[in-house]
């Protein structure tokens, strides 16, 4: 068989990857057969996963669309998993041509992918880097060059603070990428929260306490709080479909079982 263009030289496909299993859940076609299995036994467990992988992407959508007509022309979106599928250069050059995307992951299995499919894009990058390490991410040439004109950049944490522990303190994290903005600068952030579960809160947090990237689900209040120094945009941290709909109808009638809080924020 011959090897798609996506895909990397030595890539196993009988090893199941988060970012390609990611990938099926939206309904994207760069994974492979190990992967799908692992999405089909993680969705036995939880059914209503796929949906929410896909409400939190609509989110994603809404939020780049938003702000790409605020004006704003530079994205650094961290924890990007494969920018395939409604990926942020796609959504903000609907709105502006000339968007420039840093796409940041610390999988470099999901690095890989996404160097082949931005090959040919000469406003986007990829960078392997750990947000764990702001200050590692930030000296990255191409996320100094993004910051280096002073123009205000859309920063997105989109499902991905979660898997910052408390130990780890991911609002020293925050707070170092938001100093590190000019004003007028976006925060995207979406973050999983069982709130609207309570009745779920036990077994999920059990579930990915047993896999190699356990979450740290946040209340509205803590997921709030990462928006310390920005002015949050209307309406405010809300639950994923809540923000921002493009139809009263589409928020879905149980929107707390979307599991995901999310919400967007200026920089003052
Ligand atoms: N942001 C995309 C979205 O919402 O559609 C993908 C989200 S995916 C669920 C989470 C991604 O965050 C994964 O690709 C994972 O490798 C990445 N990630 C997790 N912790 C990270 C960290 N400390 N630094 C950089 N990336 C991280």
């Amino acid at each position: 068989m011959t090897r798609p263009t996506w895909v990397p030289a030595g890539t196993d496909p009988e090893t199941p990857n988060a970012a390609r299993v990611y990938d099926y859940y939206l309904g994207g076609s760069h994974n492979f057969e190990a992967d799908r299995r692992m999405a089909r036994k993680a969705i036995e467990l939880w059914p209503e996963l796929p949906l929410i992988m896909r409400a939190n992407r609509a989110f994603l959508r809404r939020a780049v669309q938003y702000i790409a007509e605020q004006g704003v022309t530079r994205f650094l979106d961290i924890g990007s998993g494969i920018p395939t599928f409604g990926a942020v250069h796609e959504i903000a050059r609907e709105v502006e041509p000339r968007a420039r995307v840093v796409y940041v992951d610390r999988d470099p299995v999901a690095v890989a992918h996404s160097r082949l499919l931005l090959a040919d894009d000469p406003l986007s990058e990829v960078v392997e880097a750990d947000l764990r390490d702001p200050a590692a991410l930030l000296a990255q040439p191409a996320a100094e060059e993004l910051l280096r004109p002073g123009e205000p950049v859309a920063v997105l944490l989109v499902a991905m603070l979660h898997f910052i522990s408390d130990e780890e303190q991911p609002e020293r994290v925050v707070g170092q990428l938001r100093d590190a903005l000019p004003p007028g600068s976006y925060l995207v952030l979406s973050h999983a929260s069982l709130e609207g579960r309570p009745d779920q809160a036990g077994p999920h947090q059990d579930l990915y306490r047993r896999t190699p990237t356990p979450l740290t689900m946040r209340n509205r209040e803590q997921i709030t709080g990462f928006f310390d120094g920005f002015e949050l945009v209307e309406p405010g941290v809300v639950y994923l479909s809540e923000w921002n709909p493009e139809t009263p109808g589409s928020v879905g009638p149980h929107p707390e079982r979307m599991t995901g809080m999310a919400g967007v924020g200026r920089r003052t």
